[in-house]
């Protein structure tokens, strides 16, 4: 038996966590859950999966909610930190669903109070890697990734050794905009970048998929995940979303996998890791598969180049990199800047000198984070 702490569990990642459990109930028991502002499915997942401790948004939501029974109640950032402590078992599980910078000190915590874990907050990973990384040593616990890309670099990397590697290879869908030219993205809506023609996921991601943000912060996981060199990290652009990544090594031989564009098999491999032992219903139907890769553009994703020359730059950089992007995609979502002023915000944050001679270490990385995100939503939230 398994015990699980899922933080975002009412998101895409978390609801399809939590099929698996419903579907596994002698191997998964879910000791803690946060759930967000969809109040009527978290009271809903609460009641079915009787949590010990739930993490609500706010006061208000939990007034709002009606349980069956009484967990630990906890709320906002502080209460992810007691579900990310909260101790009991020898096996415990965390899955960090988290969407943003608001997943990295859940992760911090749990690590600290040995829990393994299941990463879907890439940004844990994209601003804090390397402190991460020594913490899992030091803690002796796993972290498992749960992004489909990862997920398939992990299982291609079996058995294999790091020497072997010429290179990773990250597939990109390309996003809901991946058939519009540069000069048509400018009056691009939010309603258009929001519509992923191959994934169902949240807004954040989307975005981040459109704009190729996404798939720099992959590149950045990747590394710290993996261990290899940045110049032995390479994206390529895979519409059909079938191939999940490949990795080539030296003699030639390139391992792929290759799956349905669904998250369950990648939650159920960070689960059982190394094994594929979890029955899923998503079988990949081999005819007419479309396994065609085109070159991915550094031109047309400018995205994809910064965050290569932000992770050049390391330290306080990366955490600028994300801090702006998270930024940008809210002003984005809210109609404050146009599409294309996320690139530009970006650039902008990652060309500032004044982040060379800052401490890489966690208190600055959320001080900074912090002080950016605010600076630059309150910029274009009065100008506009
Ligand atoms: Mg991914």
């Amino acid at each position: 038996m398994k015990y699980l702490y899922i933080v975002g569990s009412c998101g895409s990642i978390g609801t399809q966590t939590l099929d698996i459990v419903r579907d596994n109930p002698s191997d998964y028991k879910v000791i803690g859950m946060s759930v967000g502002s969809n109040l009527e499915l978290a009271e809903k997942l609460i009641n079915e999966f009787k949590p010990e401790i739930v993490c609500f948004r706010n006061e208000e939501h939990i007034q709002l909610t009606h349980l069956e029974y009484n967990p630990v109640i906890v709320f906002g950032d502080s209460g992810l930190l007691e579900i990310a402590k909260y101790h009991k078992y020898d096996n415990e599980v965390f899955v960090n669903a988290l969407v943003g910078m608001s997943g990295l000190m859940p992760t911090v915590e749990a690590i600290k109070s040995k829990k393994n874990i299941c990463l879907a907050n890439k940004e844990t990973l994209v601003v804090a890697g390397d402190i991460i990384n020594q913490m899992v040593k030091d803690y002796n616990v796993s972290l498992t990734p749960i992004d489909s890309e990862h997920s398939a670099i992990l299982q291609c990397l079996q058995g294999e050794k790091k020497e072997d590697v010429k290179r990773l290879i990250i597939t990109a869908s390309g996003g809901s905009l991946r058939d519009k030219k540069r000069e048509e993205l400018v009056n691009v809506t939010k309603e258009m970048a929001l519509n992923h023609p191959n994934w169902k996921m949240g807004q954040k991601i989307t975005i981040d998929s459109a704009t190729m943000m996404n798939k720099g912060f992959e590149v950045i996981e990747a590394h710290y995940l993996f261990d290899l060199p940045y110049e032995k990290i390479d994206t390529i652009l895979h519409p059909g979303s079938i191939v999940h990544s490949l990795v080539e090594f030296k003699d030639g031989t390139i391992k792929a996998e290759l799956g349905t564009a669904d998250m369950h098999t990648p939650i159920a491999y960070a689960l059982r890791y190394p094994n594929h032992d979890l029955m899923t219903s998503h079988n990949l139907n081999l005819f007419g598969l479309n396994l065609k890769f085109e070159e991915l553009s550094f031109e047309r994703f400018p995205c994809l180049k910064y965050a290569y020359l932000a992770a050049s730059k390391k330290g306080i950089y990366l955490a600028a990199l994300n801090a702006a992007n998270e930024a940008a995609v809210y002003l984005f979502l809210n109609d404050k800047i146009k599409f294309l002023d996320i690139e530009k915000i970006i650039y902008n944050e990652i060309s500032k000198p004044i982040y060379e001679n800052i401490e890489y270490n966690l208190e600055n990385i959320v001080y900074y984070s912090k002080k950016i995100m605010q600076e630059i939503i309150e910029k274009y939230e009065v100008k506009h």
